[in-house]
């Protein structure tokens, strides 16, 4: 088989057994393990990666027991093997019956060489476009031209869908030497694995050491955190380190690389026969960076079902997605740690080393503890960091405000109807949350559309601001109950565009849960909406939403496992115990507020307090005419009609406001997807 470019492209037509779009290291190992099961024989074969891989570009390593199908299997591989470690500046311990080993990715791809010169397959060095099935089956698209097979092992470099709640993306990123002394001073059964005794430069580095002699080993820097360790200061670092620690030395090779550490979901799509493989498939520990041996046995159970004649595809459902159990949860704090103080991580490992026995440590992160075991290793962490962390974590989850909605409606009605203590914590609550959100998420409008506060264009965007509450007021002068019908209408599908981005419901359905919202909130009220809309407007209603009606979102929500809408629900209609104006308020601040200020924050890209300092200069002016609408209220005592008739001018000021948000907000909404 000759590897060179151009040789062996096949017909269109053609279709193969395998086709494999990337060969890399997980591709190999699968290729591997088919030709040691005996069952690459007769069968045709298209590797495809516009990579041609004949250096040591990796080296990889990993641990494991003596008696692992691993060892046995790769041993011909393996370059070197260690049976003592020690971590940062602890004593040397003897790993036994666990091995750290070594292998070089050139020894990989030559087994592969040595296989295509066997078995003769193809090989195209293209970028594949698209790894898809028709009805034919599954095929892969390259270079205008679609080739199919009965399987496709798909293991091309993964892309990251953007950040979720509480998701990290950072990297391992590393610089290495292989290094040769001019003394014998390497203990060659003892490697060395993860010395902090480097600069910190506020991320988290260390070293490994990994004697392959008593004079040559390849010693690494290591970073975890959002920005690449860079080459010079790395090699600095290396420098000093080595002169330090062994002395003179010189260079033999280098490595350089970097591992996402990732709990983001990749941008897969699970097809009847296309088997993704390696990084592809979430084998990468997302907070050590290990793969190599996860991918070991991902091929070895592939090729076992294929030998056993199995439903290959039942491997998709094991594998293909993001791991959720317990130690999917710890990574995710972990990775969290490190991401937003990055300066702990130093701290966390060496305690973590300091008071646990390493095998614990490994068989750990091989994800092989029980419960009571991780519980023993926690106990030797920093625990501060942890439970910051921990508290965070649980404040993301999508049902933690809505769950926390509930039990602010359950203890205002608990309080009684217009009680004192439900007045004092009903309004001081919704107070807080108008100072905090609810005023200032329509207060950025005017960076929503500009991207920034424009000298030139702030100005032409405030008159035109003004101008549509002006019309708006305008309206309600000429045609009040016109008014309150726009007002109601625009409200719900506000309300409904930015619930729907939340729950992925299309922009009809939002509509229709605006809709929904808006008219349970207000005719489950009646007596009080009519007051207000009566004073203002002549127009009254006379029938109440049922709760019923709620049925198909309560429906969608089980269905969707969407428990954050749910809970919603539940709140929305115990609100209906509840005065007209904490139910609204709840739902105003709690639920919508909220909601649209995660969406302004996406789309501006900085932190809360950067976005509510712009955004003061409007929010202060919003209160200042507020305070001023307060101070102008008749100073006798009002009746029951009058303080409707207030709150309802309060409304007809709001529906002016409200006006140009609602509609800065569809253009942000139509621009961009959450
Ligand atoms: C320098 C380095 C050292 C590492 N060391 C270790 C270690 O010590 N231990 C450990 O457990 N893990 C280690 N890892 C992590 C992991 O084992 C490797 O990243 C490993 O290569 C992952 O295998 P893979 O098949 O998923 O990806 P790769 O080996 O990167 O293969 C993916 C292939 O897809 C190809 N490709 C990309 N796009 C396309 C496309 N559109 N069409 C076709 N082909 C495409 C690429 O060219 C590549 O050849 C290391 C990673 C790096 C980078």
């Amino acid at each position: 088989m000759n590897t060179s470019l151009s040789l062996h492209i096949p017909n269109n037509a053609k279709k193969y057994d395998y086709i494999f779009a990337g060969a890399g290291v997980s591709a190999c190992l699968v290729l591997l393990e088919l030709h040691r099961k005996n069952l690459l024989l007769q069968k045709s074969i298209l590797l495809i990666d516009p990579t041609v891989h004949n250096t040591n570009d990796k080296t990889f390593c990993f641990w494991a027991d003596e008696q692992e199908t691993i060892l046995e299997m790769l041993s011909p591989l393996i370059s070197h093997s260690w049976s003592h470690i020690q971590i940062s500046e602890t004593k040397i311990e003897n790993i036994s019956p666990l091995t750290y080993n070594h292998i070089e990715s050139i020894s990989l791809y030559h087994e592969i060489e040595k296989l295509e010169k066997i078995y003769s397959w193809d090989r195209l060095y293209y970028p594949v476009e698209e790894v898809h099935r028709d009805h034919t089956g599954p095929y892969i698209y390259t270079n205008g031209l679609q080739y199919y097979a009965d399987i496709i092992f798909d293991s091309r470099t993964p892309t990251y869908l953007s950040k979720g709640h509480f998701q990290t993306h950072i990297f391992q990123s590393f610089i290495g030497w292989t290094i040769q002394l001019t003394k014998p001073l390497f203990d060659i059964d003892t490697f060395r694995m993860m010395d902090f005794n480097i600069e910190q430069d506020d991320c988290t580095q260390f070293v490994y050491v990994l004697p392959f002699s008593s004079t040559q080993a390849l010693v690494e820097i290591t970073r975890f955190g959002s920005d690449l360790i860079q080459k010079q200061c790395a090699e600095q670092y290396l420098h000093h380190y080595i002169t330090e620690q062994f002395g003179e030395y010189s260079i033999i090779d280098n490595e350089q690389g970097c591992i996402p550490m990732s709990n983001v979901k990749i941008d897969n799509e699970i097809k009847q026969d296309i088997i993704l493989l390696g990084a592809r498939n979430y084998l990468t520990k997302p907070s050590t960076g290990y793969t190599f041996k996860s991918m070991f046995y991902h091929a070895h159970n592939i090729v076992d079902k294929i030998h056993l004649s199995q439903d290959i595809n039942s491997l998709n459902k094991e594998y293909t997605h993001m791991s959720t159990g317990r130690f999917a949860f710890y990574d995710s704090l972990l990775l969290h740690i490190l991401h937003t103080k990055p300066h702990q991580g130093k701290p966390i490992f060496q305690a973590l080393f300091r008071g646990v026995d390493t095998k614990h440590i490994l068989r750990f992160l091989d994800e092989k503890t029980s419960l009571t075991e991780d519980i023993v290793l926690f106990t030797a962490l920093p625990w501060t960091p942890f439970l910051i962390t921990l508290v965070q974590k649980i404040i993301a989850l999508t049902w933690f405000r809505p769950l926390l909605l509930t039990c602010l409606t359950i203890l205002l009605y608990a309080f009684g109807y217009n009680t004192i203590s439900q007045q004092i914590i009903g309004y001081g609550v919704l107070a807080i949350g108008l100072f905090a959100v609810g005023i200032p998420h329509g207060a950025v409008d005017h960076i929503l559309e500009m991207g920034h506060w424009d000298r030139k264009k702030t100005p032409s965007f405030i008159i035109s601001y003004v101008l549509l509450s002006l019309l708006f007021g305008c309206i309600w002068y000429v045609n009040a109950p016109l008014a309150l019908f726009l007002f109601i209408g625009y409200s719900c599908w506000h309300f409904g565009e930015a619930d729907g981005k939340q729950w992925g419901f299309s922009s009809i359905i939002s509509f229709l849960w605006g809709i929904t919202v808006l008219l349970y909130i207000l005719t489950s009220h009646v007596p009080e909406t009519n007051s207000i809309t009566n004073s203002i407007a002549h127009i009254t209603f006379s029938w109440k939403f049922p709760e019923w009606i709620f049925l198909p979102f309560f429906l969608f929500s089980i269905f969707k496992k969407q428990y954050s809408l749910t809970i919603t629900i539940l709140w929305l209609l115990i609100s209906s115990h509840i005065p007209l104006l904490l139910a609204f308020g709840i739902y105003f601040i709690g639920q919508h507020s909220i909601t649209s200020w995660g969406h302004i924050k996406d789309h501006i890209k900085q932190n809360n307090i950067a976005i509510w300092t712009k955004a003061l200069p409007f929010h202060a002016g919003a209160w200042l005419m507020l305070l001023i609408f307060f101070m102008l209220r008749p100073q006798t005592s009002l009746s029951e009609t009058d303080i409707f008739g207030y709150w309802g001018t309060f409304f007809i000021f709001i529906s002016c406001i409200s006006f140009p948000h609602s509609i800065a907000m569809y253009r942000l909404y139509r621009r961009e997807k959450f």
